[in-house]
């Protein structure tokens, strides 16, 4: 029988996984820029934490997790997303007690048995960032915008930014209440699935993909209507500092959060260029009760999560990613020639040029082959006629044209080549 991944598990191998790394990079890069450093957490941690931090009545919890007792019989649970696992860490080390603000940033695997399909994994990766000890507004712009420049860094221009809020307790607990009696009184238009969660989260019919929830959904009161002067006020200021940022979106009443624990703004970024089912890149929001329910402090906090593998995808589809071509391929021949070659691309490799040698000892007519297939910027060609004028030809296989490089400057020359050549781009 032959060996296979899991299904909804993937191989993520070259050419594809150059995107994942160039999305990765930019992502550590607009994180430096913003001042988040990187967290790594396990990736098992106790099922208590996600029962907790994720809330038992949420689907993931409920249906999605990788959940088993190790050879002690603890209860185990293959991390389904980031934040529980961050804010875990947090109280435990008393970071949060020892700085007033905390800004970190989180990139890898999750686990959730949900039905795979394009864009939806069983094993998928997340970039996030969380931002804890801020209440001011800013805090919600400034993460928004930490995700919106991801996007547009790494060249997804079809972006579409939408916002919500979802209050504080003292106008979301009235607005519940009416919604679940008005729910009640059309129970026959209630989806079977959601009759269970009138009374905790009403307000999920809104983001409920049942065709008859959402027409229901739409003679609903909305809490945007019934907002109170702080939810009002906050998620004014969201907007006014969005504006400032000149990063545009749309308000949309459909953007919901299952936990209490979540309250003003919620957002979530989405794209057309998937389809229609799975075109969320990322969301996220505020979570002001998290810490304390996971046994902290009370902290407020403001993060989101992107899922790399739609980014990836969607950037393989525009094909806004050429693959990675070599600087440079050194053509060779015979044993001078070699040692050469083998010098020069390791001074080369060094400062950062990427090189390619013939490992097959081939004939020069092959090498160039291969050089032409792997789209090179430039060729060097040191065959043995080279190697006896003490000359070796530099072709550059855009222009075609040729230039003549004395053997023993090879490398302070070429390095000059390069530098020119990146200060063009
Ligand atoms: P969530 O943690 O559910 O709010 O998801 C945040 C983002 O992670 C979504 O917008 C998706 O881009 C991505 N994501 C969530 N679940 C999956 C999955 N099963 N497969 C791939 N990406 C996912």
């Amino acid at each position: 029988m032959k060996l296979q991944s899991i299904r909804g598990m993937n191989d993520i191998a070259p050419p594809e996984s150059h995107i994942w790394g160039k999305i990765e990079d930019a992502a550590r890069a607009v994180c430096r820029a913003a001042g988040y450093g990187e967290i790594r957490t396990p990736i098992l941690e106790p099922t208590e934490l996600f029962k907790r931090g994720v809330g038992e009545a949420t689907d993931i919890v409920e249906k999605e997790m990788y959940t088993f007792d190790d050879r002690n019989g603890d209860s185990l649970t293959l991390r389904p997303e980031g934040t529980a696992g961050v804010v875990r860490a947090v109280n435990q080390h008393g970071w949060a007690i020892q700085q007033s603000i905390l800004k970190l940033f989180y990139l890898g695997p999750m686990y959730r048995h949900e039905r795979p399909q394009k864009g939806r994994y069983r094993q998928f990766y997340q970039f996030g960032i969380e931002l804890l000890g801020v209440q001011d507004p800013l805090a919600d712009a400034e993460v928004i915008s930490v995700g919106w420049d991801l996007l547009k860094k790494i060249g997804i221009h079809d972006v579409e930014l939408r916002i919500s809020t979802l209050g504080t307790d003292s106008c979301r607990k009235p607005y519940f209440k009416k919604l679940t009696a008005l729910l009640k009184e059309n129970m026959d238009l209630v989806p079977e699935d959601f009759k269970s969660r009138i009374e905790k989260n009403p307000q999920r019919i809104f983001d409920h993909k049942d065709e008859k929830a959402q027409a229901l959904a739409k003679k609903l009161p909305l809490l945007l209507d019934e907002l109170d002067e702080e939810s009002s006020q906050h998620f004014k200021r969201v907007q006014e500092h969005l504006h400032s940022m000149e990063i545009p979106f749309v308000v949309d009443a459909n953007i919901v959060r299952g936990l209490d624990y979540y309250c003003h703004t919620a957002f979530e970024f989405t794209t057309n260029s998937l389809g229609k089912t799975q075109n969320a890149l990322g969301g996220g929001g505020r979570y002001d009760g998290l810490v304390e329910m996971l046994g902290g402090r009370p902290t407020p906090g403001v993060g989101f999560a992107m899922g790399l593998d739609r980014l990836a995808l969607v950037l393989q589809e525009a094909s806004s990613f050429g693959g990675v071509r070599p600087d440079l391929v050194i053509v060779s021949s015979g044993k001078e020639s070699v040692s050469v070659s083998l010098k020069v691309a390791r001074e080369l490799r060094g400062r950062g040029i990427s090189v390619e040698v013939d490992l097959e000892g081939r004939s020069m007519k092959a090498q160039l082959k291969r050089a032409n297939k792997l789209n090179a910027q430039y060729v060097l060609l040191i065959g043995e006629d080279e190697c006896a004028s003490g000359m070796a030809i530099l072709k550059n296989m855009e222009t075609r044209s040729e230039d003549s490089i004395p053997l023993e400057k090879l490398t302070a020359q070429l390095l000059e080549k390069f530098v020119e050549s990146f200060h063009q781009e």
